[in-house]
Parts: C-alpha cells; structure tokens; sequence
C-alpha cells in the first residue's frame, strides 16, 4: 500500500551508549551529550535521540573520548538521515534490477519515504562506497558499469582521473570518504 510520505510522523526513539565502566580506570562512564537525529527508513522515520557517554575522571587518558550507541552505526551513516535500508534499498534496486532514478524514486515515495528525485543518486554514491569498503578493493566491474550509468564514485581514489573534480556535482550532505575498519 503506498503511503503519503507527508503524512509520516517520526518515531521517537532514544538510544543510549554503553554505561559501562571506562576501559581504562573502571569509573563509571556518564551520558554527557544528547544528539538529535532524524532518519528516514523504508518503513518509518525516526526522530532519534542519540546519548553519548564519557569517562568523567579529569586524569583519565580516554577522559576525551566519546561513546556512541552501537545501534547508530546500524541505522544510518554519519550525516545521513537516510537508513541504511533505503542505502542498500536503492543500490539493490539499481545495481541488480538496473531499474532507472525515477523508478526508484517512484517506488520510494509509494512507502513514504520523504526523498527528493536527485537524492536517490547521491544515495546511490554512499551505496557505492560501502560495497567497495566490504570488499575491500576497488571493483573494476562495479566501476564499469557505475561509469556505463553515468554514475561517479565519490571516494576522491575512486573517481576517474580524466574527469574534473569541478564537473561532479556536489551532494548534501557529503558521502563517506574512506573505508573505516
Ligand atoms: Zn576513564
């Protein structure tokens, strides 16, 4: 059933870091910040409270160092508000059934997700970068046929070297520019 992506009303959901002790001296770590978020799944939009937690010890070596709740990195990539369901959603889509942009889009907004047609492209380019992080090689066959579709690869080591930088357009916001382990 499609739905009205206007008519979506995020979830509030709160995640929390671990409130552990500190690896390092074994204090009890604090929440000591509130970030707010809003990710947009296939199937519901969040409005995520994200709490991060600190060694409070002044002394403590990890007394800068801030602890995210796990379950952000499951949901969405860092300044997305796209979920990875709708990142590997529009890959699948594209990549395996070579369905066109506005299909996608289509298809987007028949489940409510509030995504703008130009969007699905830039979030194509995130899709991109995480299949050729978990392979952790470039995949000349995927870049063939990401260069067939007109697609860019936005990893500055991914692009093209013949094709200038200033005629790639810029999304917002900017996708990831490294694997990170
Ligand atoms: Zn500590």
């Amino acid at each position: 059933m499609s739905q009205d992506a206007s008519a979506r009303v995020p979830l509030a959901r709160t995640f929390t870091a671990s409130q552990d002790v500190c690896p390092e001296d074994g204090s009890r770590l604090w929440i000591v910040q509130h970030r707010r978020r809003i990710v947009h799944g296939l199937d519901e939009s969040i409005a995520a409270t994200f709490r991060d937690t600190r060694c409070m010890r002044e002394d403590c070596p990890l007394h800068d160092r801030r602890y995210r709740p796990a379950e952000e990195s499951m949901l969405v990539l860092p300044k997305m508000s796209f979920g990875l369901d709708v990142v590997t959603a529009v890959g699948s889509m594209r990549m395996r059934e070579d369905a066109s942009f506005p299909k996608i889009h289509a298809r987007l907004v028949e489940r409510g997700v509030p995504i703008a047609p130009m969007t699905v492209q830039y979030v194509l380019r995130y899709y991109l970068a995480l299949t050729s992080c978990v392979a952790g090689r470039v995949d000349q066959k995927l870049l063939s046929t990401a260069a067939q579709k007109s697609v860019s690869i936005t990893p500055r080591s991914l692009r093209p070297r013949t094709r200038p930088a200033s005629s790639l357009p810029t999304p917002s916001p900017s996708p990831p520019t490294s694997c990170s382990s």
